[in-house]
């Protein structure tokens, strides 16, 4: 799971992220939900059916989780030379031949989503970071979602969580299936990628404090992990204070867990570095052989032609946030 992953209440013990992790996670395209409501003209009507639906599939995946658990408490602590060896929480005391269950009971299980700001377009018109009305419906929808999920902590008695799911081969798969069954709309299926998570758009231009007071409210419903990172302009090596500004505006609206994103060019040859826009060619040496990094999810990948067509097609979308 991702680098945003976050672990850390324990129904089942103290407190801490050592010793245990995510076990598995399941994420809901929520944007297909608010297609499927698209028809229906009264707003109230609308809601109410995609909240329903909402329900539905949370109970779904939550069911889907727990059976996943269930079996994967059928293994015995010998299958897992290393976790089992006292690294996961209460291993240490297993014989090699008893079920790992009270281990994997501190462990959690994320429920994650993709898409809310193309879900809030295709309800209202509009995306949370345009539209003060379409922000309030963002949040009910990210809290009705957390507190459907701590049900099912109750109710299975085990970590569940909601995820701000990274999506990176999913951003891709679920928009095609979906301009199959729903057609080309625009700023939703017209594009090869669903937005990750509860940020807004990449391609919507704002200023860094703006992003930032628009997307931290979900932070604190995303208990299984999020991220909020920007786009900055020019070479950040040589602007340390636009990084720390940024820092201090994670510090202001509450976030977690944040990054800064830019571009990184190497040429292959020579070790020339840059941060230019779309570099194909070295200009110390003329080689083309430049390796870029920029950040996928969570992490600064190089070899950006090694990604996947909707996480190119993303990237070429994003535009640099002012501050
Ligand atoms: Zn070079």
């Amino acid at each position: 799971m991702g680098c945003r992953t976050r672990v850390f209440e324990d129904r089942h013990g103290e407190k801490t992220s050592i010793g245990r992790g995510n076990l598995s996670f399941t994420t809901i395209n929520i944007v297909k939900l608010a297609l499927e409501c698209r028809d229906i003209e009264n707003i109230g009507e609308k809601k109410t059916e995609f909240f329903k639906k909402l329900r539905r599939c949370i109970n779904v995946a939550a069911e889907q989780l727990y059976d996943r658990f269930v079996f994967q408490c059928t293994a015995v602590k010998k299958q897992f030379p290393m976790l089992m060896s006292g690294m996961w929480m209460g291993s240490s005391g297993l014989k090699p031949d008893d079920k790992v269950q009270n281990v994997l009971k501190h462990g959690t299980l994320g429920i994650g989503f993709i898409g809310l700001a193309e879900t809030l377009i295709v309800l209202t018109g509009h995306h949370h970071g345009e539209d003060e009305k379409s922000q309030e419906l963002g949040i009910e929808i990210i809290k009705f979602m957390n507190e459907r999920i701590q049900e099912k902590s109750e109710y299975y008695d085990l970590n569940y969580s909601l995820l701000a799911t990274p999506a990176e081969g999913l951003s891709g798969k679920f928009v095609k299936e979906d301009r199959k069954q729903f057609g080309s709309i625009p700023h939703v299926t017209d594009k090869e990628y669903y937005t990750n998570s509860s940020h807004v758009p990449v391609w919507y231009k704002c200023s860094i404090e703006h992003k930032a007071r628009i997307e931290a409210p979900y932070h604190e419903y995303e208990n299984g992990g999020h991220i909020f990172y920007v786009e900055l302009d020019g070479d950040a090596t040589h602007n340390p204070a636009a990084v720390m500004q940024t820092v201090d505006l994670m510090d202001k609206y509450n976030m977690v867990y944040g990054s800064v994103n830019h571009t990184r060019n190497r040429c292959k040859d020579c070790g020339y570095e840059d941060a230019s826009e779309n570099l194909t060619q070295c200009p110390q040496c003329g080689s083309t052989d430049i390796d870029t990094i920029q950040r996928i999810t969570g992490y600064l990948v190089g070899g950006v032609d090694s990604w996947n067509e909707a996480k190119k097609a993303e990237l070429s979308d994003r535009v640099k946030h002012s501050l």
